[in-house]
């Protein structure tokens, strides 16, 4: 990860920059705030790491600036215990997780890989489609020509392991691990949540989606 650390104390900073640099990260470091925005566009950071207490621009302002600018890197805050209330504003203003030190740097470079990982995840989008039926894997809504669908929590996850897998066919096999994982079911009831998932997405439509391929398993797509 290239990782940006906005920090006016050099110890502390230090500290951080050879820790992480010795986890193999790329490191750029500015020791106020305006260097810091700076970088934070010039330097491309994945991840920010930000100060609260700044000597010039301080990091409620800096995480406001950075974000109305359409900056969108992800910021983690290390705020001094009993600077709660702006915590709060840091978060309120666009900042995505804090640490309160003195800072665990192993606990700060897990969080920032979080933080990196929820940031990429974000920009795929994750929203899945075959034909008119939508599955956003966020906010786990599906419609189908607009209409909300209601689904089990497990019809669901058949109903995503099938997107994803579309137009390809999904043994029954790897069905029931993506539900069940590694405690399969009792004898048929892949067939019985099928059957549930196909009157829930197919029943109220001309077009049928769910398509049972004999011997195999089953295929999520429009016509044959
Ligand atoms: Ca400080």
């Amino acid at each position: 990860m290239r990782i940006l650390v906005i920090e006016d104390n050099r110890d502390l900073a230090a500290n951080l920059v050879d820790y992480l640099e010795g986890r193999g990260h790329d490191m750029e470091f500015a020791a106020d705030g305006l260097t810091g925005l700076h970088l934070a566009t010039s330097a491309e950071p994945d991840v920010i790491v930000l100060d609260l207490g700044l000597p010039d621009v301080d990091g409620v302002e800096l995480c406001r600036r950075l974000r109305a600018s359409g900056n969108s890197a992800p910021i983690v805050m290390l705020t001094a215990r009993g600077e709660i209330e702006d915590r709060v504003a840091g978060l309120e203003v666009g900042a995505d997780d804090y640490l309160v030190k003195p800072v665990s740097l192993r606990e700060l470079e897990a969080r920032l890989r979080a933080q990196v990982r929820r940031a990429r995840g974000e920009l795929e989008g994750r929203r899945l489609q075959v034909a008119d039926l939508v599955l956003d894997e966020q906010t786990m809504f599906v419609t189908r020509a607009g209409e909300p669908i209601s689904l089990t929590r497990l019809d669901y996850e058949l109903l995503r392991e099938l997107m994803r897998a579309s137009p390809g066919v999904v043994s029954r096999a790897r069905l029931e691990a993506a539900v069940w994982g590694d405690s399969p079911p009792e004898s048929d009831s892949l067939r019985t949540h099928i059957h549930r998932l196909r009157r829930a997405i197919d029943h109220p439509f001309d077009q049928p989606l769910l398509q049972t391929v004999h011997g195999v398993g089953y295929r999520l797509a429009p016509g044959r």
